[in-house]
């Protein structure tokens, strides 16, 4: 599959994007990981067709003409239906298009439909969606990591070069990781979250799934920017990103301590040494950083997010929005007890137990407060360790992809984020790209983070690796 910088490219100068849209749709329709949840074949063509024709008419199309995108279900489209992987939400039409989409349309991307995620996001495989799990391109009898799985395996199977997901713990990242494609999750604030369904809106943020850095760079400089729609969006003018690969020879690369531990797999272990050997190689400063708060990650995230989703979430009760069960006779607060139960599944439920547990009257002061004081000490940490080093590097994930139906214990599915969840945590940036692959030829993945509004510095060095990681004839992205 061609890469996005090359679909647009092919379509400014006179390529029909009508075909390259009509190839993904073929495409689309043969797949069997149930990736995508919806397909707009319709609408697609004839935005396709209406680009073709302003080209024809000498007008420029946008840096990202012609290119087939696929949205993850929980960022709203006036086109089809945003379900959020759920029962709540399975017949919900939106009244308007996410900022983000409508940006994409606006740089000539051709949204070809919905790709299923986690319900409500909340999730590590994509097991959760209400739609069925998706299958990862990789090995179909493993999960495609999540919540974003529909996102990651739509360009690890080749049907789009470009999908969209949200990251609240992970959830670009670590389904990256697990299918082998690039995934990036800008900076808090870089990004609009008008439009996106909240799971937790102070973790939440939008980003793409591609199979290269370039890519990540050139949709994220579309994405990018104030939205007088989202008061947490940082104001400044949307403008193009230029990566320039930088310079290996000197860059300081932290490698925190935490990240070398018995608890990663063994192939995990293997692609950090390699790839700490190639960067020494290369010229890069390793140093060591001792992030000691890594470990209190997954219980700070999983009460910040819990209590902001039992908020969040509380809109969905059969009346305002969602589900409603038919319960002739029933008073308001049944029918709504009744709705929920129906509309939302068992890992949706529990976190809302949990969520409106820790803000409770004699619990607040013990968990969500003294979580949101954790944050802060964690937050810290990393900008202390963003004094000594450009970068941080770590493992994406401690394990390849899982099989479906391999994890149970909601415990053990939350610690495959121990990684990831600092990045949101702390607001900074955070990019998976794949490197390598284990025994059984699973895609491995590398995380870089960056300081807070470091993005374009973070791409950058994510582009370095790629070019180290490809000269070194290491396996990168699948389908790129
Ligand atoms: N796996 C994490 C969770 O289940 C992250 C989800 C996400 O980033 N949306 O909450």
């Amino acid at each position: 599959m061609r890469s996005a910088r090359d679909i647009a490219e092919h379509v400014n100068s006179g390529g029909s994007a009508v075909q390259v849209v009509e190839e993904a749709l073929e495409r689309i329709h043969a797949d069997t990981s149930n990736a995508f949840r919806e397909v707009f074949d319709q609408s697609a063509l004839t935005s396709a067709a209406e680009i073709d024709h302003r080209i024809i008419a000498g007008e420029s199309a946008g840096p990202l003409a012609g290119v087939p995108v696929a949205i993850k279900d929980n960022i709203c489209t006036r086109e089809g239906r945003t379900s959020c992987g759920s029962k709540m939400l399975e017949e919900y039409r939106s009244p308007f298009d996410a900022t983000v989409v409508t940006r994409l349309q606006d740089a000539g991307a051709v949204v070809v439909g919905k790709v299923n995620c986690d319900e409500f996001a909340m999730g590590s495989s994509t097991e959760t969606c209400h739609f069925g799990p998706v299958k990862n391109p990789a090995d179909p009898s493993r999960v495609p990591g999540g919540s974003s799985g529909g996102s990651a395996a739509a360009v690890a199977a080749g049907l789009v070069p470009v999908a969209l997901g949200s990251d609240t713990g992970g959830s670009i990242r670590q389904p990256a990781a697990f299918c082998g494609v690039t995934g990036f999750k800008p900076s808090y604030g870089q990004v609009s979250r008008w439009g996106l369904v909240a799971f937790a809106s102070s973790l939440d943020q939008i980003g793409p799934f591609t199979t290269n850095t370039a890519d990540a760079a050139l949709v994220f400089g579309v994405l990018r920017g104030g939205d007088p729609n989202d008061g947490t969006c940082e104001p400044s003018p949307a403008k193009p990103c230029q990566i320039k690969p930088a310079d290996l020879k000197g860059m300081r690369v932290g490698v925190p301590i935490q990240a070398t531990t018995d608890g990663n797999a063994k192939s995990v272990s293997k692609m950090m040494a390699e790839v700490r050997d190639q960067m020494s190689k290369a010229g890069a400063e390793l140093v060591e950083v001792d992030l000691s708060l890594l470990d209190q990650g997954i219980s700070t995230y999983y009460v910040i997010a819990t209590a902001e989703a039992s908020s969040n979430l509380a809109r969905f009760d059969g009346i305002r929005y969602g589900h409603r069960a038919h319960a002739p006779g029933a008073g308001p607060d049944e029918l709504m007890a009744l709705s929920r139960s129906e509309g939302f599944g068992a890992e949706v439920r529990r976190r809302i137990m949990l969520g409106t547990y820790v803000l409770s009257a004699g619990y607040y002061d013990a968990y969500y407060n003294r979580a949101l004081k954790i944050r802060r000490m964690i937050r810290d940490e990393y900008l202390k360790a963003f004094a000594t080093c450009d970068v941080l590097i770590s493992p994406t994930t401690p394990s390849t992809a899982f099989e479906l139906g391999g994890i149970t214990d909601p415990v053990e599915m939350y610690l495959c984020d121990r990684y990831t969840v600092g990045a949101n945590i702390a607001g900074i940036p955070g990019i998976s790209i794949p490197f390598g692959e284990d025994e059984q030829s699973l895609p491995l993945g590398l995380q870089l983070l960056a300081a807070p509004f470091a993005d374009e510095q973070l791409l950058n060095a994510a582009a370095s690796i790629e070019a180290l990681r490809d000269q070194a004839g290491i396996r990168g992205a699948r389908n790129a």
